[in-house]
């Protein structure tokens, strides 16, 4: 019997982002939510870690904008996309 070494994630499972600091604190942005897609990512105040207040890089808040903009392009698309990762197990 072959072990199956992938999982198949959706697309619309994606929407969820953690941030891991090196404190071993995370922060989670859930980019299914309003006010997480509000945001404007590209022009907002540097955020932190929100245990050890540590500056995350700012070329995340970049990739977040750029995140955002893919998602919707992909959504508008109305084509089925998932994502093949390796099985954690
Ligand atoms: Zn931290």
């Amino acid at each position: 019997m072959t072990e199956q070494r992938e999982v198949r994630i959706p697309f619309a499972d994606l929407f969820n982002v953690v941030v891991e600091c090196a404190c071993g604190a995370e922060l989670s942005i859930d980019f299914s939510k309003e006010e997480a897609r509000k945001v404007d990512w590209d022009h907002s105040e540097s955020f932190a870690c929100p245990a050890c207040h540590k500056t995350f890089d700012s070329n995340l808040r970049l990739g977040f904008s750029k995140f955002l903009d893919w998602q919707d392009t992909v959504i508008e698309s109305k084509q089925r996309i998932s994502f093949r990762v390796k099985n954690p197990n």
